[in-house]
């Protein structure tokens, strides 16, 4: 039922039924105040932050600071393609997943090489494409959120890459490797020379029994790369590490753009220490889902629609320009994702951890009930890589 039509039958006293079953539930009521502190649901994020084993690397490695890291990034392809069931030379770090990225947009778009991609989801590549003077071709996802991969084959003649993120970030949408699979044999069929990228920054967090990632096909195919980070599952944004996965010879072009020298001894003795951590990421996928549920129930609860997310984020229709749902939300001390058009109603909302959630989801269920403002807002500004504040997450 759309949220509207809720309303309209419960009426506000529903919602503050929802927000009161949701409080009998074990949330703290909404403060009276906005906290000095926001809670951070905004950039998708791990609150939880680093686990124990990679804070103790880091302070470990800080004893050798006073050296250039020269065998580092060798150290951590190694560990990553172990992980991975691939060779190390399937492997190449970069200073987040973004550097990466940007590397391959470069490598693989320009002013007759188009980038095919999704709208809406993660804007680094479109941004970045744009920058360089290579067409974006936008397609929608659908009814559902979910990407349109035949809509995105059906465009990809004459395309220099296709940008697929899986789960798709702002949607948290899933598909599975067969359906990857069928997609990248059609794009090969209507642009052989195309490179398909599959982000996997969230890939941790799928919880599906049997799911697999794209990794297997990327060893196979020269003609797909999958990226990953460790800004995510592992909490270590402000760390910077992410990698990419492909056949040697795919990966050959994007040395030119990133230097394994870049990479942080700090941070990448983090990154080797999450990795062993399989324990921790387990607990952490448990925490998030159980977070996640809790959030999504009672936002459902209280009327509203949920996107099944397989990430640490969902996307929920709010009924009204997202940008006054957040701006509510702002004042009661909650920070929320930035608008992701077309879907002007839908707020993305990092999860945080269980008492995160439990203090913002009754903040959630009060902005709700201010009343749905009929100003029209101007559309928001597209994304503008590099330009101050333009943090794509
Ligand atoms: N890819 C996706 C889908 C993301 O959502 C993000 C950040 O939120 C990134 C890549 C960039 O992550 P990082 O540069 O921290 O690895």
């Amino acid at each position: 039922m759309e949220r509207r039509s809720f309303i309209r039958l419960v009426g506000l006293n529903g919602l503050a039924v929802a927000a009161t079953a949701c409080a009998a539930r074990g949330s703290r009521p909404a403060p009276a105040s906005a906290p000095s502190t926001p809670i951070r649901l905004s950039s998708n994020e791990n609150a939880h932050g680093p686990g124990e084993r990679a804070l103790a690397a880091v302070r470990e490695a800080l004893g050798s600071a006073n050296r250039y890291a020269f065998g580092a990034a060798g150290e951590l392809r190694h560990a990553v393609a172990d992980a991975n069931g691939v060779p190390a030379d399937h492997v190449l770090p970069g200073c987040g997943s973004s550097q990466v990225l940007e590397a391959i947009v470069a490598a693989s778009t320009g002013p007759d090489r188009a980038l095919v991609t999704a709208v809406p989801t993660f804007e680094l590549a479109t941004g970045q494409a744009r920058a360089l003077g290579a067409p974006v071709i936008e397609v929608p996802v659908d009814s559902s959120l979910r990407l349109d991969l035949e809509g995105m084959a059906a465009r990809a003649a004459g395309a220099g890459l296709i940008y697929v993120c899986n789960p798709n970030n702002p949607t948290g949408t899933l598909h599975d490797a067969a359906a990857i699979a069928r997609f990248v044999d059609e794009v090969g069929r209507r642009a052989p020379d195309a490179t398909v990228l599959v982000d996997e920054a969230y890939h941790e967090y799928v919880e599906r029994p049997g799911h697999e990632s794209a990794v297997a096909i990327a060893r196979d195919n020269p003609r797909v790369i999958v990226v990953r980070t460790f800004s995510k599952i592992y909490g270590m944004a402000g760390l910077r590490v992410g990698y990419a996965i492909a056949r040697p010879e795919t990966l050959r072009p994007l040395s030119a753009y990133l230097d394994g020298l870049s990479l942080s001894v700090l941070s990448v003795n983090a990154a080797l220490a999450a990795l062993s951590d399989t324990e921790r990421a387990a607990e952490q996928r448990a925490l998030n889902s159980a977070a996640r549920a809790f959030t999504a129930d009672a936002l459902r609860s209280a009327g509203c629609r949920v996107i099944e997310s397989d990430a640490n984020f969902v996307m929920v229709d709010v009924g009204r320009d997202v940008r006054f749902f957040a701006a509510a939300c702002r004042r009661r001390g909650v920070e929320i994702a930035r608008p992701f058009p077309p879907l002007l109603t839908h707020a993305r909302i990092t999860i945080g951890t269980m008492s995160d959630m439990q203090a913002a989801v009754p903040v959630f269920l009060d902005a709700l009930k201010e009343p749905a403002p009929t100003t029209r807002l101007p559309a928001p500004p597209p994304y503008v890589p590099r330009s101050e504040g333009a943090w794509a997450c």
